[in-house]
């Protein structure tokens, strides 16, 4: 018999409790505390003040008579699975959160009410010796690794791989342009895996409107425009337009991104898209990406990428100082032909 105490609510005077009979049966009972005593001629903060302390005592006796007994960690961290939704609840409500650890009859030693978490619960209950098993997995990189929820007793199941995008984003360059060796493989696999879950999270957020891929287009300004086999596109620079020219391939603002600026939301609609090969494109100058709202909008589409396995590539001077004399040829007989390589040369 596995009995259970929700936290008491004492605006109603009472303390919930649930039972899980052994057939795995669900039973509820509300008891009413206010039965207790006849506190009817205090004052009510009094009142409040002796119904808390009673509901305390209360608890406490029905916690040593009924509650749970754990006899290791190993059962701690298996009822806090079976409750992590009700954990969810209380996570930044310390008071509470700690509440429902004595209400559940959970001692541990390291956690008190001003240091509780999840992460910390999770390292009491793993017992690790080792803190070196928190460490990035980037190569050099000594930061912790950030710690997502309790999900099992394993680490790597509870924290993520690397300390920041930073480290993920060396470590993909490395391995991308590297040899693949085995040390590198574990981490790959893991983010695989992170990724197919975000990237549930990211259906189920375009399904309940959370989140929208694409929207109608409604800007009319542009810039410039490319006529490719008898097909006429607009672009809003003529940066823009040339290197449309030169990956006639990649979808134009097909990607639109929400992200917050105060309290609002705003829709970051990027540039170039490759879906074959996972890739975003954003031209910007370089002296442009220093600005702030450009910084937020990098890191949503950073995020964007994490999320759905891309790769997220910002084009600048560099690249067309190394492209415009092998692709200049493709400008002749585009109809703003002498104003695009006008525009283009200022650049170089
Ligand atoms: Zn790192």
């Amino acid at each position: 018999m596995n009995f259970r105490i929700y936290e008491p609510n004492l605006v109603k005077n009472t303390i919930c409790l649930s039972m899980r009979r052994d057939d795995k049966k669900m039973f509820y009972y509300t008891i009413n505390i206010n039965m207790l005593d006849n506190l009817d001629l205090l004052s009510d903060d009094i009142k409040l003040k002796l119904l808390i302390e009673k509901a305390d005592e209360k608890i406490k006796s029905l916690v040593n008579e009924y509650a749970t007994k754990f006899n290791n960690k190993k059962e701690i961290l298996d009822f806090i699975l079976l409750n992590k939704l009700e954990i969810n609840k209380y996570c930044g409500d310390n008071k509470k959160f700690y509440n429902w650890l004595l209400y559940n009859n959970i001692k541990l030693k390291t956690i008190t009410v001003d240091n509780i978490t999840k992460e910390n619960i999770f390292l009491d209950l793993i017992d690790i010796d080792n803190k070196e098993l928190l460490k990035c997995k980037y190569n050099t990189c000594k930061n912790k690794r950030i710690f997502e929820t309790i999900r099992s007793e394993k680490i790597d199941d509870c924290y993520t791989t690397f300390c920041s995008k930073e480290c993920l984003y060396k470590w993909r360059s490395d391995n991308m342009s590297g040899d693949k060796n085995a040390v590198h493989r574990t981490p790959l696999e893991t983010l695989k895996k992170v990724r197919e879950k975000q990237s549930e999270q990211m259906k189920e957020k375009i399904r309940n409107g959370s989140f929208t891929p694409c929207i109608t287009n409604t800007w009319t300004h542009y810039e410039s425009k490319i006529v490719l086999n008898g097909v006429t596109k607009h672009f809003r620079s003529s940066w823009e337009s040339f290197f449309y020219l030169v990956n006639p391939h990649l979808d134009y603002e097909k990607i639109r991104i929400p992200y917050k600026k105060g309290k609002n939301t705003h829709i970051y609609i990027v540039d170039f898209h490759d879906g074959e090969n996972k890739k975003l494109y954003e031209i910007k100058p370089f002296k442009m990406k220093e600005c702030g709202l450009n910084k937020i909008k990098e890191k949503c589409a950073l995020e964007w990428c994490l999320l759905n396995g891309y790769e997220y590539i910002q084009i600048d001077e560099k690249w067309f100082k190394e492209n415009f004399n092998k692709y200049e040829h493709l400008l002749k007989g585009q109809p703003n032909e002498e104003t695009l390589i006008k525009k283009l040369k200022r650049i170089l």
